[in-house]
């Protein structure tokens, strides 16, 4: 016996499998936010777990040397009021020493570096600059978490600086188009934005940096540019008096400073104290190259 006649069946029947399909893709979408969130945190574990690993594999010295992931309370606040999340901020210690799981590391672009990190006519680069073309896609080089996205006229131009869980936070300038929010979540090798030549910049390139609670690290001890891999996993951070420590230049006393005068070379101070133009390279943090200035302060023990 029918009720009604079949066509009417057939409508109901279109309906609801029309409305089924809606609200199962309402439910996928929360369902793969949901999952992407745990696949962050799960992500996290892994990313400790890979590190321990690494870690247990290290002879017995260098076991004792580093801390064991403490980035997961390295950082203490979340703004995106400076690069430098330690501006204007006291009483928070930098590690002497600290391994950084560069397992998941993916090039954020390949190209040929225009310009490696030090000193540049009077100004420190903090980065690494890569060319490309403008448009080119620009990836997240680890998993993190966006904390600055913003425009910087007379530096970066459009910029973004994400938190990565190994305790990196790298910087991406120069940037033509936004891909990402600030506050978002990305994975290794998600597109981010597009590459330009926004900010202080005569044309396009990727300005990369990687940084440790502020202190921006030489890219090129991190990364081989010629194969866009890690040269190292992990990467041992260590302090700029870890450093010293580990090179013996530090102990003997106080530090001592010279004052550079008019027709001052690395060479002339280093005979004045009985030292070498290397280890003056090595306590200043620069090159023989570098160009000294007047009223400079160069430390030389
Ligand atoms: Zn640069």
């Amino acid at each position: 016996m029918r009720l009604f006649p079949l066509n009417i069946y057939i409508i109901v029947a279109l309906l609801c499998a029309a409305s089924t399909a809606v609200h199962a893709d309402i439910v996928s979408d929360v369902h793969r936010r949901m999952h992407r969130q745990m696949q962050e945190e799960q992500s996290d574990a892994q990313l400790f777990q890979a590190l321990v690993d690494s870690l247990t594999n290290q002879n017995e010295e260098d076991e004792s040397t580093f801390e064991l992931y403490p980035s997961l309370d390295l950082y203490t606040d979340w703004d995106d009021a400076h690069v430098d999340p330690l501006r204007g901020k006291t009483g928070i210690s930098i590690p002497d020493t600290m391994a950084i799981d560069m397992s998941h590391f993916y090039a954020p672009i390949v190209g040929k570096i225009n310009s490696p990190y030090g000193w540049r006519r009077r100004r420190m680069h903090k980065g690494v600059d890569i060319k490309l073309y403008t448009g080119d896609t620009i990836r997240a080089a680890f998993a993190g978490r966006v904390r600055i996205k913003k425009f910087d006229r007379r530096g970066y131009g459009y910029y973004y600086v994400i938190r990565h869980s190994n305790g990196l936070e790298t910087v991406y300038g120069h940037l033509s188009k936004f891909i990402v929010d600030k506050d978002d979540y990305v994975k290794a090798g998600d597109p981010i934005g597009l590459g330009g030549s926004t900010g202080r910049s005569t044309g396009p390139h990727l300005h990369l940096e990687f940084r440790v609670m502020g202190i921006a690290l030489n890219p090129a001890d991190l990364i081989d540019f010629n194969t866009f891999t890690p040269k190292q996993n992990p990467y041992i951070f260590r302090s700029k008096k870890a450093k010293l420590e580990q090179e013996g230049l530090a102990g003997s006393g106080e530090a001592a400073y010279h004052r550079v005068k008019s027709g001052d070379t690395l060479g002339g101070i280093a005979r004045k104290y009985h030292t070498s133009v290397s280890r003056l390279c090595k306590l200043n943090n620069i090159r023989s190259t570098t160009t000294l200035r007047i009223g400079q302060r160069i430390r030389y023990k």
